[in-house]
């Protein structure tokens, strides 16, 4: 008998959402309108209806990233701007089948123009309820500190994070450039997360090789990797992450547009899968990369060769690697099963 397997379409597929950035999150369209209400002017790489060509794999690269998310984030300006924000990006994760979404934010960047941090902080999350009530997807937030800041810095918003723990922060984070400052640097920010209940989750192994990784693990003590992809240079430390159960939240179209690697197919997505490194695909800023997060599990399908059970199985990791509660978890779960039954 001819086999009649269609593909599943994928944005039926059930998953978490782990690795998204507040304002990368934006919908260009909502971008150009802002930027036309403030009088920002868009460089032509934020308004080409394109995602822009970057390259960060050089500092001057990664600062031109940089400058093109300033540019967007200086867009938002009040909180009905933050408001619009969390909202169509709860209505995009909906849409691509994501029942859980963990947003990533550093609140220092839109204190200014929001009152303080503390106002801002308010602002987000009381966001992030309204969206998750009005779209029916569950959401948290991870405050992420920036590397390129002082470590002092950092451990004031571990403690901010903290603080609203109970408010619906679950995690925090640090991002950009990884080739700057040492991971140890912001241990004792990590402490304070730590101990107030916060997962760990800092950026690592995307911009350098696996040591930084390593660095994640020893002196932030993660519970799961942003990108961490670089894993996969050292097998000894894909079996530690797969022991430890350590989810890496890789971004593989960031990945692409970014030059860590040059075609989709060079993402390690199978190295990872096969060592039992558990993964939580993520579109990490869809503003600037042009893909959202069905989209990363069309890369896995077509570019590295995953098969619908796998993909179910990308899916489930990525739940499991969620802060989601066990009754949401397992809501996900068995949504997961019935997509692959159907
Ligand atoms: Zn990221």
């Amino acid at each position: 008998m001819e086999s009649t397997t269609r593909p599943r379409d994928l944005t039926l597929l059930p998953k978490a959402h782990l690795h998204l950035h507040f304002t990368g999150s934006m919908r260009p369209t909502t971008l150009l309108e802002l930027a036309d209400k403030y009088g920002v002017h868009l460089p032509d790489a934020l308004t080409g209806g394109e995602p822009p060509k970057l390259r960060a794999t050089d500092e001057r690269g990664w600062f031109r990233f940089q400058r093109l998310y300033d540019i967007a984030r200086s867009c938002l300006r009040t909180a009905e701007d933050i408001q619009r924000l969390v909202r169509e990006a709860a209505e995009e994760d909906v849409r691509d089948g994501s029942g859980w979404l963990e947003i990533q934010v550093d609140p220092t960047s839109y204190a200014p123009l929001l009152g303080g941090l503390i106002p801002a902080m308010e602002i987000i999350l009381d966001a992030v309820d309204t969206a998750s009530r009005d779209t029916g997807l569950g959401m948290r937030v991870l405050v992420a500190a920036n590397r390129m800041k002082h470590p002092l810095e950092a451990r004031t918003l571990a403690r901010l994070a903290v603080r609203y723990a109970d408010r619906g922060v679950v995690g925090f984070g640090l991002s950009n450039d990884e080739r700057r400052g040492l991971a140890r640097d912001f241990d004792r920010a990590f402490a304070i997360a730590r101990e107030g209940g916060l997962l760990a989750a800092p950026h690592g192994g995307e911009l350098t090789g696996p040591a930084s990784v390593r660095d994640c693990l020893d002196d932030l003590r993660a519970a799961r990797i942003g990108h961490g992809v670089r894993a996969a240079e050292d097998p000894r430390l894909l079996r530690r992450l797969a022991d430890r159960g350590v989810t890496c939240e890789v971004c593989p179209a960031s990945n692409v547009a970014l030059g860590v690697y040059e075609k989709p197919e060079d993402v390690p997505l199978r190295t990872l899968f096969d060592a039992g490194v558990p993964m939580a695909l993520g579109a990490d800023d869809p503003l600037l990369f042009g893909s959202r997060l069905a989209a990363q599990y069309e890369l896995a399908r077509e570019h590295n060769g995953f098969d619908d059970t796998e993909l179910a199985e990308l899916a489930r990791q990525s739940v499991r690697g969620s802060a989601a509660d066990a009754p949401t978890q397992d809501k996900l779960l068995a949504g997961i099963d019935s997509w692959l039954a159907s």
